[in-house]
């Protein structure tokens, strides 16, 4: 069968982020003699003629739509991604072969996505890469599933195919970190506002070194200058994360690479890391007291943030730090403690190379958060854990001074 892989645009510029789901997906057709081809519509100003055209030239049976996030879960101001999902929902409306949905964001909101555009003929929730393939042997059956809704068991990464890094253009991806290389899936740790554990399953499934090693050896040949590990966290389980660095190492690769790490992360491991290739790490410790990461269920272990981010910018790494503000345990007196750390921290560790971002947690259909609210609240409009009083002010009036220097 003929598929066109569909990447949901945004609805304005944003950093153009590789599709890696459709491209694990895309490996997974093509091994089953499929012809494959890909458009990205979160890169076209004109979204909707863009994708004519390639239905045009692709002529395909299938088109699968992925939906990577319905929204930027930016507080104050929110940009939603649905009009312009819709859009293509629209454009797709008479479409003669069979419309797929899937990825992350429509996981989230499968049911109301499928009552709301009802001729997507069937949606994909979870891990599509061994579901899509047995839809289309069905389809070509003749024996379609009855149900619109498939929802995927968790794939089992150990025979997991390398993602098709050439479904989409690499040169659409120039900025730093903007392809992502996936060598684990799933998150043992279960933070209150994460949805991770439920998409991607309680444990970490690892996938085998080799592999792993492949993408970033294909990654090179294709001309790729940089890539993140995009798994929830990259310095657990140890042993994996420390053979595969090593192994990363050894390789010769000259990409530069950044990763996502807990702060019970080692100086050893910093060190190990920035003399594999490692350019760039993120922390993602969402509260500044001990109290607040308790009441978020943050993993335990955490070393005091400050000696982890001077430890990474003594490794010589650059240093991403993302905090909350508003969520439980925490109210002014925090969000002044997370002004003096980003303060102190960008002024002695280097303003360049440290940097801090302070948002809010938009709660998600399925994360343990989502629990505590009233029924029937509707997640599908943005609902945020937002700050109040003297927090919230001096938050929009922060986030205002943001967006004016960054326009
Ligand atoms: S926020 Fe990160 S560490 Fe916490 S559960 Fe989600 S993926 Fe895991």
């Amino acid at each position: 069968m003929k598929v066109l892989l569909i990447q949901s645009p945004m609805g304005r510029r944003e950093a153009p982020v590789f599709p890696l789901g459709p491209a694990f997906i895309s490996a997974h057709l093509k091994a089953r003699g499929h012809t494959v081809s890909g458009v990205d519509l979160s890169l076209q100003a004109n979204p909707v003629p863009a994708l004519l055209r390639k239905l045009k030239e692709t002529e395909p049976d299938v088109a699968a739509v992925s939906l990577r996030n319905i929204d930027d879960s930016g507080w104050p101001v929110t940009w939603s991604y649905m009009d312009a999902f819709g859009m293509v929902m629209e454009a797709l409306r008479e479409f003669p072969g069979t419309l797929v949905v899937g990825g992350t964001g429509f996981s989230i909101y499968a049911s109301v996505i499928l009552e709301r555009w009802p001729w997507i003929r069937f949606g994909i929730s979870g891990e599509g890469d061994a579901v899509f393939p047995s839809l289309l042997e069905r389809i070509e059956a003749g024996v379609p599933p009855a149900e619109r809704l498939l929802n995927s068991p968790l794939a089992d990464v150990e025979t997991l195919l390398n993602p098709d890094y050439t479904v989409f253009p690499l040169s659409d991806y120039p900025g730093r970190g903007s392809i992502g290389v996936q060598s684990r899936r799933g998150c043992p740790f279960g933070c209150r506002y994460c949805t991770y554990g439920r998409l991607g399953g309680r444990s970490f499934r690892t996938r085998p070194v080799e592999e792993v090693l492949e993408d970033v050896r294909t990654l090179e040949k294709l001309g790729a200058r940089s890539f993140m590990f995009v798994d929830s966290v990259f310095d657990h389980p140890r042993d994996y994360a420390e053979e595969l660095v090593r192994a990363i190492g050894a390789s010769g690769i000259g990409m530069e690479w950044g990763a996502w790490l807990s702060e019970s992360v080692s100086r050893d491991f910093l060190r190990l890391l920035r003399a594999c290739g490692c350019g760039w790490v993120d922390f993602s410790p969402d509260a500044v007291t001990r109290r607040g990461m308790r009441l978020l269920g943050k993993p335990p272990g955490g070393r005091c943030l400050f000696s982890v981010v001077r430890d990474a910018r003594r490794a010589g790494l650059a240093v991403g730090v993302n905090f909350f503000n508003g969520n439980p345990g925490e109210g002014f007196p925090a969000l002044m403690l997370k002004f003096a750390f980003m303060a102190s921290a960008r002024l002695l560790l280097g303003f360049r190379r440290t940097f801090v971002n302070i948002g809010a947690i938009r709660i998600y259909p399925g994360s343990p958060l989502a629990m505590d609210l009233p029924p029937g609240t509707d997640l599908m409009e943005p609902v945020f854990m937002a700050p109040r009083g003297l927090s919230a002010v001096v938050h929009r009036l922060f986030a205002a001074l943001r967006r004016r220097r960054h326009r």
